[in-house]
């Protein structure tokens, strides 16, 4: 018998979720009604045991990657006004701004001055900014660094092509054209209309989310996938949101990773109460277990903290995403989390891995050093 089942019965009986179980540890693909069962079911360590089993038959050795990254949130200012969101200052507010190219180059100096690698620009949905001002921007960036951009989202992406009079797939070739290499998941909320419609009316409807990351992989730009749970969802929006992105990368392959991460409620319009450590470690194993086709789970260490993406890496999560360097958005709501690279590392090894830092694709980089 595979030593991992054995493992997984020792830890428990699954009582309840046997037939799962049996699906998970035989490599069978669960189903929709299988997820809302693993969302009900009261014993966190059977599906600790069921998401790090998949974990490990996709990655056997326990090596947990990271990134050197930094975000720049190039502008705050933005139309959208999603009532999750507290970085935002609508146009016209005094405390609105957009960073000079020279300060954005600056703190690239400051990554590749670490030895970064990944730049995560992102901002409001500026409404003065076509598509000329990002591919200037882009050009100037990679024609000084040697960076991989990471950056922009559905919503901005959108706006660029309608303020600019262009079609998605035109607007996201010239964006690559000149330098934007990937584009990240952020903005995907919950992928159910019922749930966008009362957080974020104003924003990309799911068909739209999924149009333009389909868009983004049919061109050949990798992009991930996010989750933002905790505000007014049920476990089957959850769901919903897991279907559609398994959907899409059956059809695709275009997701290298997925991140679930909570609604971080403080300063927003929406308000309420944060979601516990023990719905984000739910959360994560369900997203691992259901999601057999994507295979990076990141961890969300700005929004849960660092000693919970520790735990968080026996609930199936094998990457500890980007060392930021900076973060505006999700501690304008109230969560204050920083980390250096050896404070990442020290992190993983004490959780009993080996940190192996990595490129935005998920291929391991020499660093030189034995780690
Ligand atoms: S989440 Fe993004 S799109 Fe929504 S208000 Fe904030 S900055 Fe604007």
């Amino acid at each position: 018998m595979n030593p991992l089942s054995l493992s997984a019965k020792a830890a428990g009986p699954m009582q309840g979720i046997e037939d799962i179980a049996e699906k998970v540890l035989t490599g069978e693909r669960i189903a929709y009604d299988d997820g809302m069962r693993l969302f009900r079911h009261s014993n966190l360590t059977d599906l600790a045991v069921l998401a790090d089993f998949v974990r490990r038959r996709k990655h056997p050795e326990l090596i947990v990657t990271y990134v050197i990254g930094r975000n720049i949130n190039y502008t705050n200012i933005c139309w959208v006004r999603c009532k999750f969101c507290a970085f935002y200052r609508i146009p016209g507010h005094a405390e609105g701004y957009v960073l000079p190219h020279e300060a954005i180059f600056r703190k690239i100096e400051e990554l590749v001055a670490v030895g970064g690698t990944e730049v995560l620009m992102q901002g409001g949905v500026n409404p003065r900014l076509k598509i000329e001002y990002f591919e200037d921007l882009l050009r100037q960036i990679k024609a000084r660094y040697r960076v991989h951009m990471h950056s922009l989202s559905v919503a901005e992406v959108m706006h660029i092509a309608r303020l600019s009079k262009l079609g998605i797939e035109e607007t996201l070739r010239r964006l690559h054209a000149a330098g934007l290499d990937s584009l990240p998941g952020a903005g995907g909320e919950i992928l159910d209309d019922e749930v966008r419609r009362q957080i974020a009316p104003y924003k990309d409807t799911t068909e739209e989310w999924l149009g333009v990351m389909c868009a983004a992989q049919r061109i050949g730009m990798p992009t991930t996938a996010t989750m933002m749970y905790g505000s007014v969802e049920r476990p089957d929006h959850r769901m919903n949101h897991l279907q559609r992105v398994r959907d899409l990368q059956d059809e695709t392959g275009g997701f290298t990773a997925f991140i679930a991460w909570s609604f971080q409620p403080d300063d927003t319009e929406l308000g309420g109460s944060r979601a516990s450590a023990f719905d984000y470690l739910r959360t994560t194993a369900v997203s691992r277990i259901f999601l057999d086709n994507i295979d990076n789970m990141q961890a969300s260490w700005v929004t849960q903290g660092p000693k919970i993406a520790q735990v968080a890496l026996g609930y199936g999560l094998n990457d500890y995403g980007s060392t930021m360097m900076e973060e505006n958005v999700v501690s304008a709501a109230g969560t204050q989390f920083v980390m250096s690279i050896e404070e990442m590392e020290r992190q993983i090894r004490t959780a009993g891995y080996i940190p192996k830092r990595r490129d935005t694709y998920y291929r391991l980089v020499n660093t030189g050093a034995s780690g």
